[in-house]
């Protein structure tokens, strides 16, 4: 059989989960790289009778590093890597290619594996800087125009990453035991705290350095809703005022791509209730 682990690896907001979302249908699990560390690293499982697929959906790695968690984030995906058996290296081809994009190619170079360049985002017709990236066409395995969110080529996608892979033995998993959420080696709690902390960074990477953590206060199941209570600490108020933004608009942003994505891996209503407190002192040991 054909078997091996598949990283999806990309800047933030290309549409890695998305794509292992669309890719896997919702047999996904959340595993923490290392016990000590609390990030986390989202792997997808899709099988058939004779190939199983593991898809890594990595964190992306931010351009600026501007505090110990983006920092920390970064070193995920460097660490993970020589595990992959193939790379999938997804662009947003809404976006030109700038030093983050740049810092990602440098990673994916060093992987000696079957690599592939999945252009995403093609049910958008404008921006378009695919022309950017043409380059990538030789130097990588193939390359695929995708749209994650449409579900167009994915089929082709899973065929060429299927016909990359190495022939194995045995089984990567068993699928009986594969589980939804909850997750192995990370509580529900941190998986949300991180999600949370990951779109603080989307929603304010273009501001002034600012340092947060997240904490997931309640999470209570009813009729098929989940209800979550997060605080988003900080440690000064010039800061506090910049996560709410005008008239709660940051906030609001904030909280509503992180609902989507807890909506996208529990498959259920997500109420999410964010709150934002100044601590000068603030909780360094959530952070880990
Ligand atoms: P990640 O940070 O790489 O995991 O990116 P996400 O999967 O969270 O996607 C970031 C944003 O891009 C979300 O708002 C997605 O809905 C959107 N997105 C992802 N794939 C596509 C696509 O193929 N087309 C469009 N129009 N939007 C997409
Ligand atoms: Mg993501």
């Amino acid at each position: 059989m054909k078997a091996g682990n598949v990283f999806l690896v990309g800047r933030p907001n290309a549409g890695k989960s998305t794509l292992i979302n669309a890719l896997v249908e919702k047999k996904i699990s959340i595993t923490s790289p290392k016990p000590q560390t609390t990030r986390r690293i989202i792997k997808g499982y899709w099988w058939d009778e004779d190939t199983q697929i593991i898809f890594w959906d990595t964190p992306g790695i931010f351009g600026k590093i501007k505090d110990q968690a983006s920092k920390k984030i970064n070193q995920i995906t460097p660490a993970a890597l020589p595990q992959a058996d193939l790379i999938v290296y997804l662009i947003d081809k809404t976006r030109p290619r700038g030093s983050e994009e740049n810092k990602i190619l440098g990673l994916v170079r060093k992987v000696k594996k079957p690599k592939i360049v999945a252009i995403n985002k093609i049910d958008l017709r404008t921006p378009d800087y695919t022309y950017e990236y043409k380059f990538l066409e030789e130097e990588f395995d193939a390359w695929i125009e995708i749209s994650a969110l449409k579900r167009i080529n994915l089929k082709t996608l899973l065929r060429e990453i299927i016909e990359r892979l190495p022939e194995s033995g045995q089984p990567l998993f068993d699928p009986k035991t594969i589980e939804s959420f909850p997750a192995e080696g990370i509580t529900p709690q941190r998986f949300i705290a991180d999600l949370i902390q990951e779109k603080i960074f989307l929603t304010l990477r273009q501001e002034l350095p600012y340092t947060t953590a997240v904490k997931t206060e309640r999470i209570e199941e009813k009729d098929e809703i989940f209800y979550i209570k997060a605080t988003i600490f900080t440690i000064a108020d010039k800061y506090k005022k910049m996560i709410i933004g005008k008239k709660g608009a940051t906030i609001k942003q904030i909280g509503s791509l992180a609902r989507k994505e807890i909506e996208l891996f529990t498959n259920k209503k997500v109420y999410l209730e964010l709150n934002v407190e100044t601590d000068p002192h603030w909780p360094e040991i959530l952070l880990e």
